[in-house]
């Protein structure tokens, strides 16, 4: 059993439902000592948990069993970066011992290799994979260049966005539009995370949805000023617009700056995946394949694109580098850990 020393600590927290709406009035006690996240008098065993995001203050866990289906639980807490550091520490070292019992059964601990991730302190699993400049977190999603010397200044800051799936800076902004009826009168707003690229197009929406209410008008033109300013300076700049041409159709745009970006940083997985997303967007698999290939030339753990590369592999029917694929990032063990299972008569 691994040992996670880490001080156990104690937290407020509110439920959240399903609609991001925090519920109840009183807040509830939580704690985490390493090894279970208590919430209230919900117990969630570490191990168990197979995803937990944060955005802002919002904590989603996604919890993972042999004998329930996977349910995720919402809440609300001050504490939310601090337990999630907490929480990826733990379940990313259980995570590798279980992986290294494993392989020894194999007769494969030889193979067996980590790396603590600069950013976030987790474990991450590196086994099979070559060695390569850059390592990609999967607990903080952060991807970044192992020598210090080498890595552009900005990279640690640079995410998938969860709206258009593209490499870039997402950040919270706020969509707010003032509504007007007959009878009624009021405004709304919700939180988004995403791309300054993507906010671009909701703060043109938000400022014609107001322009008639001078209210929130100073909001929306804040927001563009944010999605437009604050757009990448230094070694990335250029990526938020070159990522817009590429998902508007404008290849040779989008390659261009993308081109420019890559001539300045010596390695970047993540431009390298979103040109790969740009050819695979214009159907071109092949050339799509080749750069997802690239991409893992510079981070082999870079799961982005060694996701999309399974799928091209599979559009193009190249069975056996999907199979080479697989195999080292445990695709098929999983299978065959699943028949296993199965055949074993109870
Ligand atoms: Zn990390
Ligand atoms: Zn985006």
């Amino acid at each position: 059993m691994p040992i996670t020393d880490q001080e156990p600590f104690a937290f407020r927290f509110r439920w959240v439902s399903d609609e991001g709406q925090e519920t109840g009035f009183l807040g509830k006690r939580g704690s985490f000592d390493g090894q279970t996240i208590v919430l209230d008098d919900t117990s969630i065993p570490v191990a168990a948990v197979a995803e937990l995001a944060i955005r802002k203050n919002i904590v989603t866990i996604l919890v993972v069993t042999d004998e329930a289906e996977p349910s995720s639980i919402l809440v609300s807490t001050s504490s939310a970066k601090r337990l999630k550091l907490a929480v990826d520490v733990a379940r990313s070292s259980i995570w590798a011992e279980a992986h290294k019992d494993q392989l020894q059964k194999q007769r494969r601990s030889h193979v067996y290799r980590d790396q603590a991730c600069p950013c976030c302190g987790a474990t991450i699993i590196l086994s099979d994979m070559p060695r390569t400049p850059q390592l990609y977190c999967q607990f903080c999603q952060s991807l970044v260049t192992l020598n210090q010397a080498e890595a552009p200044a900005g990279e640690a800051a640079l995410k998938l966005c969860d709206e258009c799936g593209m490499f870039s800076s997402p950040r919270q902004f706020t969509i707010a539009y003032f509504y007007f009826l007959v009878v009624v009168y009021g405004w709304s707003d919700r939180k988004v995370w995403c791309c300054p690229a993507c906010m671009r197009g909701h703060a043109w929406k938000m400022l014609f949805g107001n322009v008639l209410f001078v209210l929130l008008v100073p909001l929306a033109v804040a927001q563009l000023l944010r999605s437009y300013g604050g757009s990448m300076a230094g070694p990335f700049a250029g990526l938020d617009t070159a990522n817009l041409k590429a998902r508007k159709g404008d290849l040779r745009g989008a390659l261009r700056i993308y081109q420019k970006i890559t001539d300045r940083v010596p390695y970047c997985a993540g431009v390298k995946y979103n040109v790969g997303l740009a050819l695979l967007q214009q159907d071109r698999t092949e050339q799509a394949a080749e750069t997802f290939r690239l991409s893992l030339d510079d981070c082999s753990n870079y799961a982005p694109a060694a996701e999309t590369l399974m799928y091209c592999y599979e559009q193009l029917g190249q069975s056996e580098q999907l199979d080479e694929l697989k195999l080292i990032w445990g695709v098929e063990d999983e299978q065959e850990e699943e028949s296993e299972g199965s055949e074993t008569p109870s």
